[in-house]
């Protein structure tokens, strides 16, 4: 063995006390850390012939690169949707490195089992049924990925092909429909060989909404004359956190032909507040279901689930037959289910958090959330110099400086809040209009913070060219 390693496999205990030591430092002053730091990277430098030894990286580590970091896990991080880490997440998180247990197959573990269980948690989590199984996988992104992988092999049964096996060509052109998709969508489209330029808008209902028109869903499935389809439907937009009435796309099957993908990578949380959950009627009727858990569930990057009731078709899409690795059975090995063959215990932060806070706990982490975007969207309302875009439905404020809202203005006011230390928000684009966004979705944010993150955007606009 290499002296350096051999000497840290003597220190082990003591090197773990180390980087321990350095994440309680870093969780503990998380609330009074800079929240963001732009534009603070060493130079690269080059790789060392001779290693320093873990405590040496350690150290370089906390020297060069951590005093850049972010405080996206803390809370005044309102930038994208955004979830820290529970501490039991954390912990969850740790030992998933310590044990490094592979969760492809089952053979020599019970690390799928525990996988298997918490995907039973989800799933009562979101009010699905038996009839959908699950995976993990990386980011919703993925999970929209898989979902839309299903809808095409779904696509190619319904028209008589086998689309796994002869290629998308075999369908000809695919329509994917609907009002408000993220961008991961198109993406996942352009992996899959269907294409950008396949997915169609469909109109929204009128007046500050993002959901879409189930009538003009419905005459846009009338035009394709019986052809299959793949709908995607959002519980939860990203801009204004809109959802589409599910029940009503799903009561279309009566009379069209389509799959239904619901992408309810944060909106799926809803579920968990009495006073929320019907946004989320009818999630159970999808053919396959997004739920990212690094955003609002709070386990650290990277985590989502994706649900669907026809595994079969799954199968046929991912499986990765080899002698070594053995044909799927009836209750799929993980990595027949996934574009990832081997990969991590993904469930095990997922696993320590609902098991620490239950039902329960997730849920006040969520209504708190929702409750601290009113909030904000109230004191935003009544502060002169901005202008709120759309009524706050649920965990994200979206709104703009008052009088010339210019992507120049928008930025410059992203940029100040964020070099200010104190909170940070990202800009989009709702309606044609340049806008900010405070997402809401840290289980550590306060009324105090939230107060704090309305005290910083009026110091930055103030900044501002009138
Ligand atoms: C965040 C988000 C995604 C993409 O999620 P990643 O985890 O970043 O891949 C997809 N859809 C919606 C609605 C989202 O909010």
């Amino acid at each position: 063995m290499h002296l350096t390693l051999a000497e840290d496999l003597a220190r082990f205990p003591a090197l773990l006390q180390s980087a321990r030591d350095l994440a309680v430092r870093e969780v503990s002053g998380l609330a009074d850390r800079p929240v963001a730091r732009p534009g603070r990277a060493p130079d690269a430098e080059r790789l060392p012939a001779g290693g320093v030894g873990a405590e040496g990286a350690l150290a370089r580590f906390a020297e060069r690169w951590a005093p850049g970091f972010s405080g996206s896990a803390g809370p005044r991080y309102l930038g994208f949707v955004t979830g820290g880490a529970t501490p039991a997440a954390l912990a969850g998180d740790w030992l998933t490195g310590a044990y490094d247990q592979n969760v492809s197959g089952a053979g020599d573990s019970s690390a799928t089992a525990l996988e298997r269980e918490t995907l039973g948690w989800l799933r009562e989590l979101f009010g699905l049924g038996d009839e959908h199984a699950g995976a993990f996988v990386t980011g919703a992104t993925v999970s929209n990925t898989v979902g839309l992988a299903v809808a095409r092999e779904w696509l190619g049964e319904r028209l008589g092909v086998c689309v796994s096996r002869e290629g998308t060509a075999a369908l000809g052109p695919v329509d994917v429909l609907s009002g408000s998709p993220h961008s991961s969508i198109a993406k996942a489209m352009s992996v899959l060989g269907i294409g950008r330029d396949r997915l169609r808008r469909v109109p929204v209902l009128a007046g500050n909404r993002e959901a879409v028109d189930v009538g003009r869903l419905a005459e846009a499935l009338d035009a394709l004359g019986g052809r299959p389809a793949v709908v995607v439907a959002n519980a939860g937009t990203v801009n204004t956190v809109d959802f589409d009435d599910l029940r009503a796309i799903a009561a279309l099957k009566e009379r069209h032909d389509f799959w239904l993908h619901v992408d309810a990578a944060f909106g799926g949380f809803a579920a968990l507040s009495p006073a929320h959950a019907h946004l989320t009627d009818g999630l159970d009727a999808a053919d396959s279901v997004c739920v990212d858990l690094h955003k609002w569930l709070n386990v650290p990057y990277d985590a989502a689930v994706q649900f669907t009731r026809r595994q079969d078709l799954q199968v046929r899409v991912f499986h990765n037959a080899s002698p070594y690795l053995g044909l799927p059975t009836e209750d799929p090995d993980f990595l027949h289910l996934t574009p990832e063959n081997s990969r991590r215990l993904r469930a095990l932060p997922s696993w320590f958090s609902l098991l620490a806070y239950g039902r329960e706990g997730h849920r006040e982490i969520v209504e708190r959330n929702i409750g601290l975007a009113r909030r904000l969207g109230e004191r935003i309302a009544a502060t002169p110099g901005l202008r709120l875009l759309a009524p706050v439905r649920l965990n994200v404020v979206c709104f703009t400086p008052a009088g010339d809202a210019t992507r120049e203005r928008v930025h410059a006011l992203a940029a100040a809040v964020a070099a200010s230390g104190e909170a940070f928000l990202t800009p989009t684009v709702y309606d044609g209009t340049h806008a900010l966004r405070a997402a809401f979705s840290n289980w550590r944010t306060s009324e105090a913070d939230t107060d704090l993150v309305h005290d910083a955007l009026v110091r930055a606009l103030a900044t501002l060219e009138p």
